[in-house]
This record gives structure tokens, C-alpha cells and sequence, in this order.
């Protein structure tokens, strides 16, 4: 439940809305540094990049807190509280198995600095107008968990391809629609500089507290919700040795039929 802080130590608890003032890192030896690790850069899933490369057990050696694509684009994953969901095309939800593969996956362990209620109305359009001014810096990459009810949601997720795989701006997808839903947003915020690598902006994928819903967020509006934050200080990044990242025309390829690779994925 938002507001009780049970995840925050004294320590690291700033409060009062006062997020203006930088965590240094305590750097060194053994320090307690966060870290976002991934598997390959956005740019190769944005290119076709749909391969099974990676196991769900692979996955949560790197945290507990994530999302993602399944292989061939079979779903959407999140992970949260310790388990890795899969929302599929036809708007299920199905835990996935430690064996089960993955495109993408991007992960961390999720320990938040700072947490704030969101403002009722709050959109997936405004959120940054009122969040990215209290962040310390919009260089780094944070992991951004949204937990409450909220009045609206609109969610898809990728239909499972076969190869040769077209780029992911060509893939269909599947809309739901969620109204008056109660559920938690799993996400990262990226620097516009990174956008190769991983997601500019916001990055969400949902799911419901009953689980029985969820998917890649294209649109929110809070009822009641409640945002936990946590700043990253190091990004851990995979490049692939399979033959279908190798051979990727990653170096020229940033945009996909005239989409800015910021647009999606
Ligand atoms: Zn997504």
C-alpha cells in the first residue's frame, strides 16, 4: 500500500517533497551502487532483433523489478514482487517459467530513494511535466514503480512473429482498454541521449492487482496512485554474440519508416 514506507530506510528517506537535493553516490569499494542491466541495446529489438536470447532465470539474476518482450515477441513481460508475468496478445496473463525466453529484458533491483503521491488526473502525458523538474538530473536513468487505481489505462501487447522478422514499428499489436482498475506500473525513465540503448522518456508496462490484465502502457490517468523512484548509477549492457545481432544494420539504422526511435517501442 502507497504511503506506508516500509521499502525506505531512514536514511534514504528525503519526504516532504524535497527531491531536489542529489543522492551522492557513495562510490567505491563494495558500495551500494544501483545498477540497470539489459540484455542488448533497443535499437536491435526496434530492427528485428525478436530472438529467444535470453531465460527468465537469466533475467532475475538482475533484479526482481523489469520488462521486456518474450521471444518472438510472444507478450509483454513485467516483473514485479518477485515473479515475471507474461501479457499476451489476447489479453491474458500467465507467469512465466524460469526457462521461458526472452528478447529483451531490461532489469534492476528495485530499492526506491524517494516516493511521492501523484497528483488525482495525473496522465501519462503530464507526469512528466510534473516529475522530471524534482529529479536531481535528467542524465541518468531511474526505475519508476506507479501503484494505485486509476480511472483509465490503454495497454497493448506485440502478437507473436515468425522469421523473417519484420522491424517492430511493422508488428501488429492488440489494444485493451481499462477503466476504474486498481494495478501497479513497472518502468524506467531514460536520458533523450540514450535512446539506442534503451527507452527516452517514460517506459511502463502494467498490470492489474488481480493480475488478470495488463500490458506495454500507451496512455494512464490517476485516481489515486502513489510513485516510488530510484535513481540508477551504473547501466550493465549485453551485446548479443547471435548470428542475428551480429548481422544487424544497427549503425544506420535509427528510425524505422520515418518513426523516431523515440516513439514507441
Ligand atoms: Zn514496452
Amino acid at each position: 500500500v502507497f504511503g506506508s514506507n516500509s521499502f525506505a530506510t531512514p536514511a534514504r528517506w528525503y519526504g516532504d517533497r524535497n527531491w531536489s537535493r542529489p543522492r551522492i553516490p557513495p562510490l567505491g569499494l563494495n558500495a551500494p551502487l544501483t545498477v540497470l542491466w539489459q540484455n542488448m541495446p533497443i535499437i536491435a529489438l526496434l530492427n528485428g532483433n525478436y530472438e529467444g536470447i535470453t531465460q527468465v532465470y537469466e533475467a532475475k539474476r538482475h533484479g526482481d523489478f523489469g520488462l521486456g518482450a518474450f521471444a518472438q515477441l510472444d507478450g509483454e513481460m513485467i516483473a514485479v514482487d518477485n515473479a515475471v508475468y507474461r501479457v499476451t496478445s489476447d489479453s491474458h496473463v500467465h507467469k512465466a517459467s524460469d526457462a521461458t525466453r526472452l528478447s529483451f529484458a531490461t532489469m534492476t533491483h528495485f530499492a526506491p530513494d524517494d516516493a511521492i503521491d501523484l497528483p488525482r488526473g495525473t496522465t501519462s502525458e503530464t507526469l512528466s511535466r510534473f516529475l522530471d523538474p524534482q529529479l536531481p538530473t535528467l542524465n541518468a536513468f531511474y526505475a519508476v514503480r506507479i501503484d494505485g487505481r486509476f480511472s483509465a489505462i490503454r495497454a497493448r501487447a506485440v502478437l507473436k512473429q515468425r522469421a523473417p522478422f519484420p522491424a517492430f514499428c511493422e508488428v501488429v499489436n492488440r489494444e485493451f482498454s481499462f477503466g476504474n482498475v486498481s494495478g501497479t506500473l513497472v518502468g524506467f525513465r531514460g536520458p533523450a541521449y540514450a535512446s539506442a540503448l534503451n527507452t527516452p522518456g517514460y517506459h511502463f508496462h502494467f498490470l492489474t492487482d488481480d493480475r488478470s490484465g495488463g500490458g506495454h502502457v500507451l496512455s494512464f490517468t490517476v485516481a489515486r496512485a502513489g510513485l516510488k523512484l530510484q535513481r540508477i548509477d551504473y547501466v550493465d549492457l549485453a551485446f548479443p554474440r547471435s548470428s542475428a545481432f551480429e548481422k544487424s544494420a544497427l549503425a544506420k539504422a535509427d528510425t524505422c519508416n520515418g518513426m523516431a526511435l523515440n516513439d514507441e517501442p
